[in-house]
């Protein structure tokens, strides 16, 4: 199916989901997360109208950058190690995936301006993934104010690979309650603003619990092509 037409369908699910909860869709930022993908098959999704682009590797990244250079808003949503920071830094618009101090200070090294990060939390504590545990958060955020380029957009989740509702809904939860205590501390460089929160299959119901970023793969711009 071409880009345009599952991105009909993403659309029409969002437009539901900020229905049941009151929530307006332009709410919410669709990133199609082009990992899988060919770099054709991501300008097939800026002709589609998506103007926000998620890439884990730098690699990947930066074979789309050299056709697609900053038509998209860049997203970093991938573990980051810090030697290649300087890799992606004048690229990227976000950066989803700080989780270390040492991460946060390169990136203040290397970046010439400000740079817009979301605090990767592990809400569900698995050991396979990345992020902070819930209750290292404040902490963290706290200890980043001297570095200049560092703004605190958000907090970023990836919630367990599950159908079960209630353990998704939880999860997310979670993460809308750590971004109430954290723009409590009305730290300059951290509105922490945004919830990128949701992916393929559980989009929709982060979306009801308040995401403001949506990272979609496979229902958007599919596995390959
Ligand atoms: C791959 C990936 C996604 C998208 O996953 P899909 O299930 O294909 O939508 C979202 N977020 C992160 C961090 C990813 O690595």
């Amino acid at each position: 199916m071409r880009v345009a037409a599952k991105y009909e369908l993403i659309r029409q699910q969002i437009h539901e989901a900020c229905e049941k909860t009151g929530r307006k869709p332009d709410e919410v930022t669709v990133i199609a997360v082009t990992k899988y993908v060919s770099t054709q098959r991501a300008q097939e999704a800026l002709d589609a109208g998506i103007q926000h682009l998620g890439e884990n590797r730098d690699e990947g990244m930066l074979e789309k950058w050299e056709v697609l250079q900053d038509k998209p808003i860049w997203h970093f949503i991938g573990t980051l190690q810090t030697r290649k920071v300087k890799n992606i830094i004048d690229k990227v618009e976000y950066i989803h995936s700080l989780d270390r101090l040492s991460l946060a200070q390169e990136i203040n090294k290397r970046a010439n301006s400000k740079v817009k990060c979301l605090v990767q939390v592990n809400v569900a504590e698995e050991d396979s993934k990345h992020g902070l545990a819930v209750e290292e958060v404040i902490d963290f955020i706290k200890s980043l104010g001297s570095l200049e380029n560092i703004i605190v957009a958000g907090l970023m989740t990836m919630a367990p690979f599950t159908d079960d509702e209630e353990v998704l809904r939880d999860c997310f939860q979670k993460l809308r309650e750590l971004r109430t205590q954290v723009q409590s501390f009305h730290l300059d460089y951290a509105p922490c603003s945004e919830l990128s929160m949701g992916m393929s299959n559980d989009f929709a119901i982060a979306i009801e619990e308040g995401a403001t970023m949506v990272r979609i793969g496979t229902a958007l711009v599919g596995e390959a092509g």
